[in-house]
């Protein structure tokens, strides 16, 4: 009857008008199709009765269905111990005749009847019974093509409905399925309906069929996931909807299966998003119940699931260590579960006892406008803060050294100044803000302006670094010369931003400079005047030295016989001071000629120039028994006869400061880079320790010329010949210590 979906349907004409004919033809009152409900019988047509429906246990009808081949005729009621006492017989409509034919579903089950009533006892005859059963006949159809209507919407629905639907048998065949169940397969229907549940889901085994076909049975409903297996072997994840049904003795599952693979597939995306996000994720129901939490917030907790999962969230673990963040945890929830989002920030500890800074955010999750849970999620800012701390000290620091003792700037690619540090502004006696741009010009010197303005611009054009010198003015007034210095600054892309750079004040220095040069100039005047004045002098002093020694001569030659023994000694003494009168001189010209005179430089074979003073020295050489060992020498860039005059030098002096054994001098040489050293040995007295500086002194004597004659000079004069070829001279011990060991390097 409810498949048919007609009780409670409203009125229709067809029915109203079956109603009246059969009035008609019974020549009654009272004409109905009665339908028969589980505890009442409803009127889908009536004619001469007021009632909509009565209850069923007085209903005449549910006892006219009970033999459907049959009409049921009481021709009085009254007489009927059925209905004799039956309240519609003892009061309105005063029951008396009834005449009830069955109405039958296509499947047979009766409905109910067409049936006529009068209050009067009767009867019908046979024409009047017979047109009523045809009447009956015909409502039936109506009823019963109603009914078909009914079932082909739904096999409408069923063949067109997005889900897969199946008929199964006890035994697991599969009586039948639709289209999509079909295409959804890849088999087609014929063949599905000769095949079992376990050949499409390897869920279901064969064995395992019957406790699934019992648990179906008992809750008459079941629902699960499983997998299915395509034709081609592929699968996929369904959701399956199973109702038990038992009609007219055929047991059967109907079963509805929706392919749920998107949408598993969409799930463990979110899932995937949820579960590898490096935020802390959980889902709380609206009271703050902790219901699902990701593996971040997990790791984050040191936790299991079940540690935490069911927990009110203030009490789990992630927030135990703190009453106040418990606090202050509840009210966002509460915030959240009134809809509005909720952030604060929350600073957590590990299980490792290390710190993290969290972002909590609370948000409410609304679905179909109702607020169903929350979700907190923890950024982690813990890097960040950490970093943001990094920052602040970087430009800490770049403060610290920005406000160091010098005037500091900073300019853009187009925009002038941008930045001066506090120095600039003290230095200058003028607000930051009066310099940006390029108002900082109002304290450059206004004839340096130009030169100043045209080095910058020209330097910004060509994006490199520069240097100029310009004139700013100081805060009292003074303008002070100032070396600027600017380098191009570049971004990570290396496009040129502008410059940074540095103002030193280079006045005082300057001015040291101007005087030191001054200075300078003055004293190497002075030097050169004195020489000019030694030179003189010594060659100017020659003449009468010459003619003191040639008179002195004379009158020793003239009058030796005259002359006592005395005056004979005093002319001696006078020719030793003429002669050593003249060596000094020689020496202070020497001397001077090394400083002043302009020398040629030349490729000087040092051999050749040991060769000539082997020969100058050839007599001192052979009074004193020396032996002189030379090596072969190098070939230098020098003056041959100040070298001459150098090693002539060294070689006499290690002659003459000799022991008591014959002299013996060793030279060699050695390369040092792109000079060469030159190396004299004696085996002579040495020289102490104390005096090694001194000996290159002018007139810089050890001993007395009683015991060694000389002038002083020969070692100052080997050092300005050293000095004049940009070279050095020392003076060392001897790996014997004794005699002495001159080391001469020269450019070559
Ligand atoms: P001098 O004319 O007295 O030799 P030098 O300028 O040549 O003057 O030498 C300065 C002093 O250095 C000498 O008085 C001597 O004491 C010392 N001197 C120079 N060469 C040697 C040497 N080869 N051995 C020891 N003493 C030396």
């Amino acid at each position: 009857m409810r498949s048919l979906d007609i009780l409670d349907s409203g009125r229709e004409h067809v029915f109203d008008s079956i109603v009246e004919m059969a009035s008609e033809i019974a020549d009654a009152p009272i004409a109905l199709i009665s339908l028969v409900d589980r505890d009442r019988q409803w009127f889908k047509a009536k004619v001469g009765i007021e009632a909509e429906e009565t209850p069923r246990g007085q209903s005449f009808c549910s006892h006219a269905i009970l033999n459907s081949d049959q009409p049921m005729i009481i021709e009085d009621a009254t007489l009927d111990p059925r209905f004799a006492d039956n309240p519609l017989v003892c009061s309105t409509p005063n029951i008396r005749f009834y005449a009830g034919f069955p109405i039958c579903h296509l499947n047979g089950t009766p409905l109910g009847t067409l049936c006529v009533i009068d209050s009067q006892p009767r009867a019908l005859d046979d024409r009047q019974i017979s047109l009523l059963k045809k009447l009956t006949k015909q409502t039936e159809h109506l009823i019963n093509q109603r009914s078909s209507f009914e079932s082909q919407l739904a096999l409408h629905a069923i063949e067109n409905s997005m889900d897969a639907m199946f008929w199964v048998r006890e035994d697991s065949s599969i009586s039948d399925v639709n289209d999509r169940a079909a295409e959804n397969l890849g088999y087609t229907r014929e063949r599905l309906r000769k095949m079992r549940i376990s050949d499409i889901d390897p869920g279901f085994p064969l064995e395992a069929w019957p406790s699934v076909w019992e648990d179906c049975r008992s809750k008459q409903f079941l629902r699960f996931e499983t997998i299915h297996r395509r034709k081609d072997g592929t699968t996929y994840s369904c959701e399956v909807t199973a109702h038990y049904i038992e009609l007219n003795g055929v047991k059967s599952i109907f079963a509805t299966v929706r392919d749920v693979s998107e949408q598993k597939k969409s799930a463990s995306w979110l899932r995937g998003i949820y579960d590898h996000s490096q935020n802390l994720i959980g889902l709380l129901s609206l009271e703050g119940e902790l219901l699902l939490a990701n593996r971040t917030a997990l790791e984050v907790g040191g936790v299991e699931p079940d540690q935490v999962i069911g927990k009110m969230f203030w009490d789990t673990v992630f927030w135990s260590h703190s009453e106040e963040l418990q606090q202050r945890l509840k009210k966002s929830i509460r915030t959240a579960a009134g809809g509005e989002q909720d952030r604060f920030f929350a600073t957590h500890v590990l299980p490792n006892c290390e710190e993290v800074e969290l972002d909590v955010l609370v948000s409410p999750i609304v679905i179909n406008g109702e607020i169903k849970h929350l979700v907190v999620e923890g950024i982690d800012i813990t890097d960040a803060n950490k970093n943001i701390q990094k920052i602040k000290d970087a430009e800490k620091r770049f403060r610290e050294v920005a406000d160091i003792n010098t005037p500091c700037w900073i300019t853009e690619s187009d925009t002038g100044c941008s930045w001066l540090n506090r120095q600039w502004v003290e230095y200058t006696g003028v607000p930051l803000e009066d310099h940006l741009g390029f108002a900082w010009t109002s304290v450059v010197h206004p004839d340096d302006l130009e030169a100043t303005n045209a080095i910058y611009l020209d330097a910004v054009e060509k994006q490199s670094d520069f240097s100029l010198e310009y004139r700013l003015r100081r805060h009292d007034g003074e303008y002070r010369l100032h070396r600027a210095t600017g380098r191009a600054r570049r971004d990570a892309n290396q496009k040129f931003e502008g410059f940074v750079g540095y103002s030193v004040d280079i006045q005082d220095e300057r001015t040291q400079k101007l005087a030191l040069n001054k200075l300078n100039a003055e004293l190497k005047k002075s030097n050169e005047d004195l020489e000019r004045f030694a030179f003189a002098a010594s060659h100017d002093l020659q003449e009468p030295l010459r003619a003191i020694g040639g008179f002195v001569q004379l009158l020793q030659q003239k009058y030796d016989d005259q002359l006592d023994e005395q005056a004979t000694g005093y002319i001696e003494k006078t020719v030793k001071g003429v002669e050593r009168m003249a060596k000094i001189i020689n020496g202070v010209l020497s001397y001077s000629r090394v400083g002043s005179e302009d020398v040629d430089f030349e490729l000087v074979d040092l051999n050749l120039v040991m060769d000539c003073v082997q020969s100058n020295l050839g007599e001192l050489v052979s009074l004193t028994s020396a032996t002189i060992e030379v090596s072969q020498l190098p070939t230098l860039h020098g003056n041959p006869s100040l070298l001459t005059q150098l090693l002539q030098n060294l070689v006499s002096n290690g002659i003459k400061y000799k022991s008591e054994q014959p002299p013996e001098i060793k030279i060699w040489c050695e390369s040092a880079g792109p000079n060469v050293k030159l190396f004299f040995q004696d085996n002579g007295i040495g020289i102490a320790d104390e005096y090694k500086q001194q000996i290159f002194g002018l007139f810089k004597r050890l001993h007395h010329r009683s015991e060694f004659p000389g002038t002083g000079l020969g070692l100052a004069i080997v050092k300005r010949i050293v000095d004049r070829h940009n070279g050095s001279i020392d003076v060392v011990d001897t790996e014997s210590g004794e005699g002495s060991l001159f080391i001469v390097e020269l450019p070559r």
